[in-house]
């Protein structure tokens, strides 16, 4: 059998995906193709694991739950800042594979995966001690924080390596074992960095299973995992919850958003065209966060339409391993395929195109035109949901009420953010908006300190900060009568 040590000498990124259970790699009989999506063509075959093989993977979490929960949490966070300084060793192998599974250009490869080697670092320093509530002559009362126990964690496709950093990280500082499940459109980076780390952790610690969608149903319902990480849409988030519900897991859902972004009269159109650009098409509008709904100012209005027209014109949609690519493509097909209804509907409804508005579908790879849709109605499709592509629209506002009214008329509640020089009209419509972040003159910061989660049908509970590590424990109250004749 091969050793962790020969594998780490041997493996490259260019071939050779395996899944990992109990510390060894572990492949499969039926395989599915990976594909870059900026040519279509075939880059690799990746396990499709059998249920039989997702049960191992339990199995081993469990059996190694005891020892890694009993580890001392010092070590337990020296291990997994050292999983990000492999994964910082490996950095360029990974940006070039991210690029070549996910699409995205150079520098949103760039800012995940050392965003990812940041946050094993980060939260590898937080830590949820016991709180002693009272500690009197005659009693004690103490809360802790235990380790809920084996955690299944489910990951999109659109920042495949960050998302599932987001889980891993926490639940291991926090004394879990975990069973990772990447995307099945982007399984080839998560892959790698679980198999690239196992000489770190005791075997069955961190294992990582690719495969289809199954795999997630079975994991979700599986009696011996006790909380499910989740990040994907709000549509497969109420199957995760109704699935979950038979065995009574602890979940955190982190689903869609359709995140107003609104322009106060008072902003200077062609500085802050650019940051608005960049709020709605960052990872090619397939982000969660991406600014989805652009109310603008009707004083202003024209000019910022006619300033993100320009800036727009000066990004280059393309293969994200060229160079001068801004944007790459959408990651998969059936992504391109919804994403292209959007742009069909809004033809049928006669929306005015202020830049964009047709496909190439004949061409390699699957391309969209930034596009930017000029006071589409706001009961339209576009504004109503969520796209998850590079098609923008613009919204007219004359009235603050009413734009609050308007941003918050949705099932989602992610993120939103205000754009203005009057600090205080940013602050007073913050407070308004019903979203778990909302930013002011800037958007799209995250920290490992500061809470990231939805509200409404966004999502349930929260990732990073102490709230989220605090999401991979129970609580428990342990008190004390310290009176020995009171037995
Ligand atoms: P998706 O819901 O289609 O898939 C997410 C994951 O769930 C994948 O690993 C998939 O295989 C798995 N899955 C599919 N069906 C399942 C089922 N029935 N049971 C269990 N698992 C199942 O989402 P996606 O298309 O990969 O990602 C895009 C969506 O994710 C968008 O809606 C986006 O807004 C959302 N998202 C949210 C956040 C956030 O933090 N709130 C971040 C990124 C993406």
């Amino acid at each position: 059998m091969t050793t962790q040590a020969e594998r780490r000498a041997t493996t490259t990124f260019d071939s050779d995906y395996v899944s990992t259970i109990n510390g060894r790699p572990a492949t499969s009989v039926t395989t599915a193709p990976a594909f870059n999506p900026a040519t279509g063509e075939v880059i690799a075959q990746v396990p499709v694991m059998s249920k039989d093989q997702l049960d191992e993977a339990v199995a081993a979490a469990r059996a190694a739950f005891p020892g890694w929960a009993a580890t001392p949490i010092e070590e337990r966070k020296r291990i997994v800042s050292a999983i990000g300084d492999r994964l910082e060793e490996h950095a360029e192998e990974f940006m070039a594979l991210l690029t070549r599974e996910q699409g995205k250009p150079r520098a949103g490869a760039e800012w995940e995966v050392f965003g990812s080697v940041a946050w094993f670092r980060e939260i590898a320093k937080q830590s949820l001690p016991d709180e002693t509530l009272l500690d009197s002559a005659e009693r004690s009362a103490v809360t802790r924080y235990t380790p809920v126990g084996v955690v299944g964690a489910i990951v999109p496709w659109n920042f495949p390596i960050l998302l599932a950093v987001w889980k891993i990280a926490p639940a291991l500082v926090a004394g879990c074992t975990i069973v990772v499940k990447p995307s099945p459109f982007t399984p080839l980076c998560d892959l790698k960095l679980v198999e690239l780390v196992q000489d770190l952790v005791p075997p069955g610690v961190l294992s990582a299973v690719a495969g289809d969608d199954d795999l997630g149903k079975w994991m979700t319902s599986h009696p011996d995992i006790n909380k499910i990480a989740f990040t994907g849409s709000t549509d497969t988030g109420r199957h995760v919850m109704s699935s979950a519900a038979g065995t009574l897991k602890r979940l955190t859902l982190e689903l869609g958003g359709n995140d107003p972004a609104i322009v106060l009269p008072d902003v200077d159109p062609t500085k802050v065209a650019p940051q608005l650009f960049w709020a709605a098409f960052q990872n090619n509008a397939q982000f969660c966060n991406a600014a989805k709904r652009l109310y603008i100012h009707e004083d202003v209005y024209d000019a910022v339409r006619d300033a993100l027209v320009d800036y727009a014109k000066t990004i280059k949609v393309g293969n994200g391993a060229d160079a001068d690519t801004g944007l790459g493509p959408i990651q998969n097909e059936p992504q391109f395929k919804k994403v292209r209804e959007f742009f069909a509907d809004s033809h049928a409804q006669g929306h005015t195109f202020a830049l964009g508005g047709e496909v190439d579908t004949e061409g390699a790879g699957w391309f969209v035109p930034v596009t930017l849709v000029d006071n589409p109605p706001e009961d339209s499709r576009l504004v109503v949901e969520e796209p998850f592509g590079p098609i923008l629209p613009l919204l007219k506002w004359t009235d603050e009420d009413d734009v609050i009214a308007r941003a918050n008329d949705t099932i989602y509640g992610l993120g939103a953010s205000v754009w203005g020089k009057d600090l205080d009209a940013l602050q007073r419509i913050a407070r308004k908006i019903d979203a778990g972040t909302v930013w002011l003159n800037e958007v799209h910061q995250y920290t490992p300190y500061q809470v990231f989660g939805g509200h409404k049908q966004s999502g349930i509970g929260t990732e990073n900060s102490l709230h989220g590590l605090a999401e991979y424990t129970n609580w428990q109250s342990i008190t004390l009568n310290k009176d020995p004749e009171a037995v």
